[in-house]
């Protein structure tokens, strides 16, 4: 798998999870409103069969009350066509109206109006004439002799709305003879629909098929005799039926209404029970409004946890991508390195190790990895790496350069330098150690060289032991040629090792330095030399010098360091610092083949000497038979 499509991989999860919290919280929604949507519907079709239930039976009841008034005009009707209208006849019909009418009490009035239109019978005194009236023009003109409901009028009596019936009667010759009206109060009916309490701003409405109302309850009054022929439930074909739910808002008060409309099968009327939607509603509104909320409260809990954990994801793949990033950088520049590039965990373990090792150490960077990383130091150079490494875990320091030996697996060892820098973590505290390692041998081969080359002694400042080798040669040579004398001193500290011991390595150099100085001070010709000729050993070169001034300068040399006083207890004899020296004087004429190394030899004895005489003494070459315990008898 390359870097791209692992990346690419990643960054489709967070989206994935978005439109998950997304699709979840769209589901929750859409099914909590598909339900709330059921539970409004589950409450208007309720309405609609409880508005159907009413309309059918007011229906039912407004047919039964004409089927009432039917017959007994039916009865009335059949009298007058056999009895004829003479007064007599009218008469007794008029008291069996009155009778009726008291016993029926849904009967507004019964009445028989003659083929002019007037009167025949009247319980008041009404004297105009009907002959306009819509129902006695169609009972004039129609030969049909079937019962007429006729459109709500205003009763002459009492001025109620009433609806009528009528039937003609005809006279024997069959001709049109008058006509037997009843009546319906609009009041009686509105008074029996108070009974139907179908909720607070519900009404039931009896119409006649021709638009006008007859009845309504509530507000009768108001409503009664009122047209609404031009509404959809009389002008729209689709409800030209029987009956059905019908919504729709009320031209009457302007209210929306769930309604059931029923018309007769057998009169022209038309009944329309009705509630209002919003009332209706209310109830399931605040219990919808209230449940949506929770799930609303849900839904936002959802998406806000959904929200948080994308973030989290989207941030852990910017940090995983920056950080592959960062480590194909490091990859990049530690392979491509010709150095070493090593990084140290906090159990000195190598947990990464470049591909130049192979150069650097001899060994591949598997063969590394997972291996202590100071098990190659050379054991003289561990501690001090060790310390280094130590102080960089504990945090005390940050970077550090440090030059050692380490084994190589072909070249037994080379020289490593390496620069270290800790790494910490995104808290700060350190999780391990990066090095950079350079193999330097050949830079301290170059060094000892040079050292070799160079004429003086880092320590003490006098001549090393190769620039005295060199004006050895040549004093004795020059020696020969002008037939001079040459003389030289051995000088070695007493007991140093002790000194060192007891005092410790820096203390010693310091009293090398100062046994320097005073062979500095007693350089006094030109051509005199004082050299280390090895550890605390020294050397002076004396031209034309002879033994006897060799021995003076020895015994003042000797006398100056013992004088220095520096303390040096385990020197027993004396408690302070003090050296022994050997001398020898030469004249190269008569001893030229020995060359100067007989001279040293020469001196080298004596100083040995003076060493097993007791120490803190000059032995002169030519006195070395003698054994004097001290020189100070020249
Ligand atoms: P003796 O009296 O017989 O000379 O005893 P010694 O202990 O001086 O003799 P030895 O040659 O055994 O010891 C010489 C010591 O000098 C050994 C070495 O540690 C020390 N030494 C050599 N070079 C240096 C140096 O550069 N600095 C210091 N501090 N010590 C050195
Ligand atoms: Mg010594
Ligand atoms: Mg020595």
């Amino acid at each position: 798998m390359t870097a791209v499509t692992h990346r690419a991989g990643w960054s489709r999860l967070p989206l994935r999870a978005a439109a998950f919290v997304v699709l979840t919280c769209t589901a929750i929604l859409g099914i909590s409103a598909w339900r709330e949507w059921t539970a409004r519907d589950a409450v208007l079709r309720g309405a609609e069969t409880e508005m159907a239930n009413v309309a059918r039976s007011l229906t039912q009841h407004a047919e039964d009350s004409l089927d009432l008034l039917d017959s007994g005009v039916v009865g009335v009707v059949s009298r007058l066509e056999m009895d004829g209208t003479d007064p007599a006849t009218i008469g007794k019909l008029r008291n069996l109206l009155e009778v009726r009418k008291k016993a029926v009490p849904r009967i507004h009035s019964l009445a028989i109006v003659d083929d002019k239109g007037n009167w025949l019978t009247s319980s008041g005194a009404v004297t105009s004439t009907l002959s306009d009236d819509e129902f006695f023009r169609h009972q004039q003109f129609s030969p049909k002799r079937e019962a007429y409901v006729g459109s709500p009028v205003k009763s002459l009596l009492d001025g109620e709305w009433v609806v009528t019936l009528s039937r003609r009667f005809n006279r024997l010759d069959g001709s049109f003879g008058g006509v037997v009206l009843a009546t319906i109060s609009a009041n009686y009916l509105s008074h029996f629909y108070e009974q139907f309490e179908i909720g607070r701003n519900s009404s039931v409405t009896l119409m006649h098929g021709d638009g006008m109302i007859i009845a309504r309850n509530p507000s009768n009054d108001k409503f009664a005799g009122r047209s609404v022929a031009d509404t959809p439930l009389f002008r729209e074909p689709s409800l030209q039926r029987p009956g059905g739910a019908y919504h729709f808002k009320s031209p009457l008060d302007g209210v929306e209404r769930v309604s059931f409309f029923k018309r007769s099968s057998r009169y022209p009327l038309v009944l329309l029970s009705t509630v209002d939607k919003e009332e209706l509603l209310a109830p399931w509104r605040a219990a919808a409004i209230s449940r949506m909320l929770y799930v609303l409260a849900l839904v936002l809990l959802i998406a806000i946890i959904g929200a948080v954990l994308v973030r989290q994801l989207q941030r852990g793949q910017r940090m995983a991508a920056a950080l592959s990033e960062k480590e194909a950088h490091f990859r990049l520049l530690a392979e491509g390195s010709s150095d070493m590039v090593t990084r140290i965990g906090l159990d000195e373990r190598l947990r990464y190790v470049s591909p130049s090792s192979i150069r650097v150490v001899g060994w591949r960077a598997n063969q590394l990895i997972g291996t202590p990383a100071l098990a190659g130091i050379n054991s003289e150079d561990l501690p001090q790496v060790q310390a280094i490494v130590d102080a960089m875990k504990r945090g005390e320091k940050d970077e550090a350069r440090v030059t050692y030996r380490n084994v190589h697996r072909q070249n037994a060892e080379v020289w490593l330098e390496s620069t270290m820098r800790v790494t910490r973590k995104d808290n700060g505290s350190v999780d391990g150690v990066v090095a950079i390692s350079r193999d330097i041998s050949e830079q301290k081969k170059l060094e000892t060289r040079l050292e070799t080359l160079a004429i003086e002694d880092s320590l003490t400042g006098l001549a090393n032991r190769r620039r005295f080798d060199e004006r050895l040669k040549e004093e004795w040579s020059r020696a020969y040629r002008d037939r001079s004398s040459l003389a030289l001193l051995m000088i070695d500290v007493d007991h140093f090792k002790a000194y060192n011991d007891e005092y410790g390595h820096p203390a010693g150099d310091a009293c090398l330095r100062m046994v320097a100085k005073i062979l500095a001070a007693e350089m006094q010709r030109t051509g005199d030399l004082a050299a280390r000729y090895g550890g605390e050993e020294f050397a002076m070169l004396l031209p034309n010098t002879d033994a006897a001034g060799c021995a003076r300068i020895g015994e003042r040399i000797r006398r100056a360091i013992r004088e220095a006083g520096l303390v040096h207890m385990s020197n027993q004899a004396s408690g302070s610092v003090t050296a022994s020296l050997g001398g020898a004087a030469s004249r190269p004429a008569f001893e030229r083949s020995a060359g100067g190394a007989s001279l040293v030899e020469a001196a080298d004895r004596a100083l040995y000497i003076a060493k097993a005489a007791g120490r803190d003494r000059l032995m002169m070459s030519g006195e070395v038979a003698n054994l004097l315990p001290r020189a100070s008898g020249f």
